[in-house]
């Protein structure tokens, strides 16, 4: 297979711009657009090849070794193009790739609505996790509802599918509004958009063209899932008038834990130290995600002071590495003192001195200091 190059697909010169080189892949992103190719499968590779040309050349980094080495010395360093790639991620790839060049609302074929379907095919679900499941992973149950075209009326809404072109707008799903020089494309408020118009509504569906349906599937969710975190699950959403199924989204929601509380893919632990532990120091055992671990109190632990194990977080949904677990001390004094307790806080105090009273020697200076003041004043 010859290897068509980068700047012929684009239609640019060797010595375009950022600028022109952006026009360019808008004007040939938009020319093969599957959306307005359906079932053309040589606009589908030319649109793949003028998505990948984009990739290369809009990175000025990639380019460079494109000038040089061409596209092998690219594949040294680990880019492969869309090659070997399934239809359904690369579209994925490139809705990311749109929109950062046309500003949204132009989707994949893949994620949007194509024509006739009177609904998304792309469908959004939410799933309440537990702590333990989103940091673990989990294989759990979820029970959602789903459209798919009404059998009885072929998804039209009409009874026995028979539909009429909408007079209104001739069947073109728009009309168009004359406002002194202005003209403005509006929905047609007849049929909707959709150009048709029914003479008798279905009765299995009511004119709504499509049916929902209940169904319960087995979510595998990934460890170290985290609250608002979305999953994709392929060809899980609603069917459309032509079969073709879209994805279904879920939002995880995660309930929090009683005693860690997660920060990304780090775990904070608030560690309750009594004060003469505080003093004394200790060795504490403390609970993790993955079983027990001993803290070494040193003495003189201050409140709030933290103690980092490495590697105790959680595993990073992407890059599969630990977080840390962060153990914070919260220093606890006594509520209530009999009076032996007293006593002998009272003892321990007289046996330390000068040193049981900090204030004294520091406000000493400050005293003097504030009279100085004083005497300046008047
Ligand atoms: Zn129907
Ligand atoms: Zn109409």
């Amino acid at each position: 297979m010859t290897e068509m190059d980068y700047y012929e697909i684009l239609e640019i010169e060797r010595t375009a711009t950022q600028d022109e080189i952006k026009k360019a892949y808008r004007k040939m992103a938009l020319k093969y657009h599957p959306d307005r190719n359906p079932d053309d499968k040589e606009a589908e590779e030319k649109f793949k090849l003028v998505n990948e040309a984009y990739q290369v050349l809009s990175d000025e980094q990639k380019r460079a070794v494109y000038d040089r080495y061409g596209k092998q010395g690219l594949e040294g360093q680990g880019f492969h193009g869309f090659e070997g790639q399934s239809y359904e991620d690369i579209m994925d790839d490139l809705s990311a790739i749109f929109e950062s060049v046309f500003g949204g609302g132009f989707t994949g074929r893949r994620s949007g609505r194509s024509q006739g379907d009177r609904y998304n095919l792309d469908l959004s679900a939410e799933m309440e996790i537990s702590f333990k499941e989103a940091v673990f992973g989990a294989k759990k149950e979820l029970k959602y509802r789903y459209k798919k075209p009404c059998e009885a009326c072929k998804g039209t809404g009409a009874k026995d599918g028979n539909v009429k072109t909408c007079e209104y707008c001739n069947g073109q799903g728009q009309v168009y509004m004359r406002q002194g020089f202005m003209t403005f494309a509006q929905t047609c408020p007849q049929c909707h958009g959709s150009g048709q118009t029914v003479a008798e509504k279905c009765k299995e569906c009511a004119g709504k063209g499509y049916k929902e349906v209940e169904t319960t599937i087995t979510v595998d969710i990934p460890e170290g899932v985290d609250d608002g975190n979305r999953l994709r699950i392929p060809a899980a959403g609603n069917v459309g008038v032509g079969g073709r199924r879209g994805d279904l989204y879920i939002t995880f929601y995660v309930e929090e834990d009683e005693h860690f509380i997660r920060n990304g893919d780090d775990i904070y632990l608030e560690v309750p130290v009594f004060f003469t532990q505080a003093v004394l120091g200790d060795k504490i055992t403390i609970p993790t995600l993955r079983g027990e671990k001993e803290l070494n109190l040193p003495r003189g632990a201050r409140d709030k002071q933290q103690f980092v194990f490495r590697g105790e977080g959680v595993r990073n949904v992407h890059s599969g590495q630990l977080g840390n677990l962060i153990a914070q001390i919260r220093i606890v004094y006594p509520q209530n003192l009999n009076e032996d307790q007293e006593k002998l806080l009272r003892e321990l105090q007289e046996s330390f001195g000068i040193e049981s009273k900090p204030h004294e020697s520091i406000f000493e200076s400050a005293f003097e200091k504030i009279k100085g003041w004083f005497k300046k004043e008047k």
